[in-house]
């Protein structure tokens, strides 16, 4: 856990965020201030910065996020409509929260 990452804190269980997924390796939550109907963050426990700091070794851990919000998009009924999975890199990306994070977005037309 990296000292004063509230993503590391979050997905640690220290906030009391509702997970509507949780297992060893990541969370699924919802975010505070959702830019659409459906707006999920898939967010793995390990403190990675960005996409920019993925290794090889993370290989593993990015396939898992995807393969997470696939069946989040489906749970929250928005596969058949349509969403977006996006990752902000770094501030001129828009990141404001550097611990990595999936942003799953939709439900406009469910
Ligand atoms: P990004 O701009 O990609 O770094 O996205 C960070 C996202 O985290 C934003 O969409 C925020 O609304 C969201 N966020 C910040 N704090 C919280 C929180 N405590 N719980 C849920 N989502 C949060
Ligand atoms: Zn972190």
């Amino acid at each position: 856990m990296e000292k004063d990452c509230l993503f590391c804190k979050i997905s640690h269980g220290q906030m009391g965020t509702d997970f509507l997924f949780e297992n060893d390796n990541l969370v699924v939550f919802r975010d505070i201030n959702p830019h659409a109907p459906v707006h999920l963050l898939i967010v793995p426990k390990r403190h990675i910065r960005s996409i920019n700091d993925l290794t090889e070794s993370d290989n593993d851990i990015l396939a898992e996020m995807i393969m997470t919000a696939r069946q989040m998009a489906k749970k929250e009924k928005v596969n058949t409509s349509g969403y977006k999975l996006l990752f902000n890199v770094e501030k001129g990306g828009g990141q404001v929260i550097f611990h990595l994070h999936l942003h799953l977005i939709g439900g406009w037309d469910k």
